[in-house]
C-alpha cells in the first residue's frame, strides 16, 4: 500500500498544512482547493474507501467532519459548507486512501454540482427503490 501519498502525509514524509490530528484522525488542507480552506479529513489507517473503512471508523469520524466544518465556516466566514466523499474513479476519487473533503462555500463562488440532474421516467423511481431495498434485506 504504501505508495499511497496521504499515508506519506500521515507518517510525515511529506509535508501537508495540518489543522487537526488525533488517535485515529488527521486533517489537512487540500493542495488544489475548491475555495480557501478546503480540507480533506482522514483515517490514519490505510483503507480505500467507503466501501472498506470499518463502522467505528466512520463513526469516530463523524464528529470531527462537524467540529472542522463548523471552525472552518467560522475562521473563514463562509456562507455554506459542502460534505463530498468520492468512491472509485468514475466518481472522481483520485486518492484511494478513504478521506472527506469539506469545501468551504462563498456566496456566487459559482461551484456547481448535481449537473445532469433529470426526472423519474415513469414507474423508474418505485422500481429503483425496489432494487435498493432489495439489497438492504
Ligand atoms: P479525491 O479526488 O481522491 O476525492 O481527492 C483527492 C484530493 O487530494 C484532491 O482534491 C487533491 O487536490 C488532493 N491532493 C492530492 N495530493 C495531495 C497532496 O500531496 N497534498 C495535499 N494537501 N492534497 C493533495
Ligand atoms: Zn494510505
Amino acid at each position: 500500500m504504501n505508495d499511497c501519498i496521504f499515508c506519506k502525509i500521515i507518517a510525515g514524509e511529506i509535508p501537508a498544512e495540518k489543522i487537526y490530528e488525533d488517535e485515529q484522525t488527521l486533517a489537512f488542507l487540500d493542495l488544489h482547493p475548491v475555495n480557501i480552506g478546503h480540507t480533506l479529513v482522514m483515517p490514519k489507517v490505510h483503507f480505500e474507501n467507503l466501501y472498506d473503512t470499518p463502522d467505528e471508523v466512520l463513526a469516530h469520524i463523524a464528529p470531527v467532519i462537524k467540529k472542522l466544518a463548523v471552525a472552518i465556516k467560522k475562521a473563514l466566514k463562509a456562507d455554506g459548507i459542502n460534505i463530498e466523499m468520492n468512491n472509485d474513479s468514475v466518481a472522481g476519487q483520485l486518492v484511494f486512501h478513504t478521506h472527506i473533503h469539506i469545501v468551504p462555500r462563498i456566496e456566487g463562488d459559482g461551484f456547481t454540482h448535481w449537473r445532469g440532474a433529470r426526472p423519474y421516467n415513469e414507474g423508474e423511481m418505485a422500481v429503483t427503490r425496489e432494487k435498493i431495498q432489495e439489497e438492504l434485506r
